[in-house]
């Protein structure tokens, strides 16, 4: 035997045809497995494309859901926001309507209820929150008010949160009764100086109060003021009415309040004007209605006047 290994044995074994049909079996094999593994990226990359549209898809139902109109601005494209003043057309008169809710001692809210989206306009170095839908409107108004007016025209109060006004309320009604007084005379008391939580307009976002140089305080003095005047005449054009006439503080249940101003859109605040008609008496809201709920504690009529920045 020669030497050498066994190869030369064992080659005899597979004829080329076999060796060959063997090759093509292994590269068979070979490209079986390397489609089968391409099939699997496919599959595994269809399925995580699928997975990050619905995360997306769930993530914008969610934010849609939370805040309504505020990522179409002032189109519109959602039934609340039909009634922003670049909307134009013709208005449903929906008291449910976020530009027309009313939040009062006679309709109180909640402190689940969802604050609006908000931007910050600042006035003398401070900034004060206001829903951000009605922002730029705003601060429109306030600009052409003192260009017209030679004034000083600016915000002092905007939103409040529940929860701010809970806190305030209740250190008045502390310190009220730490001093002494009877529990009705203390609530009273304090609502002059805090109106209990719920019943502040300024939980909408909605609504501010003015003041000018001249006028340095949340005070009815504000009326005497040329600013007011122009306010009076041209804030239904933005959309503002003045919301707490003294002839209206039964329907109101808020006292006379000159400088506290609240948007509730241009057509509305138009009508309300020619009509003579207050928020309450435009969204069938009044006293009388069937739908009115009783006051909550505190007799608010009157006593949240003057001073007071409710
Ligand atoms: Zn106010």
């Amino acid at each position: 035997m020669p030497v050498g290994s066994n190869r030369p044995q064992n080659r005899p074994d597979i004829s080329g045809d076999e060796y060959r049909r063997y090759q093509e079996e292994k590269a068979k094999k070979r490209q079986k497995l390397r489609m089968r593994r391409l099939l699997m990226l496919v599959v595994f990359v269809l399925a995580a494309v699928l997975l990050v549209v619905c995360i997306v898809m769930i993530f914008r139902g969610l934010f849609k859901s939370k805040t309504p109109a505020s990522s179409v601005g002032s189109s519109v494209s959602t039934s609340m926001a039909s009634s922003v003043p670049t909307a134009g057309g013709a208005i449903a008169q929906n008291p449910d309507a976020w530009n027309l809710q009313i939040i009062s001692p006679a309709h109180p809210a909640d402190a689940s209820l969802a604050v609006p989206e908000l931007t910050t306009l600042a006035y003398g170095g401070v900034g004060y929150y206001i829903d951000t839908r009605v922002a730029d409107t705003l601060q429109q108004m306030i600009t052409d008010c003192n260009a017209a007016t030679g004034g000083s025209l600016k915000i002092i109060s905007g939103y409040r949160s529940y929860a701010y006004s809970e806190k305030q309320y209740n250190y008045y009604l502390g310190n009220y009764r730490k001093q002494g007084m009877a529990e009705e005379q203390a609530l009273a008391a304090a609502a002059a100086m805090e109106v209990p939580p719920g019943t502040n307009e300024h939980q909408t976002a909605l609504a501010v109060d003015f003041v000018t140089n001249v006028v340095t305080t949340a005070a009815t003095g504000f009326d005497q003021t040329a600013e007011y005047q122009w306010l009076r005449e041209n804030g239904a054009n933005y959309g503002f009415i003045m919301r707490y006439q003294a002839d209206k503080t039964e329907l109101t249940g808020v006292a006379y309040q000159p400088y506290h101003f609240r948007f509730v859109g241009v057509e509305e605040a138009k009508e309300m004007r020619a009509k003579n008609l207050c928020l309450e008496e435009y969204v069938g809201k009044t006293p009388g209605a069937a739908t009115a709920t009783p006051p909550p504690a505190a007799s608010n009529a009157g006593s949240n006047s003057a001073a007071s920045a409710a």
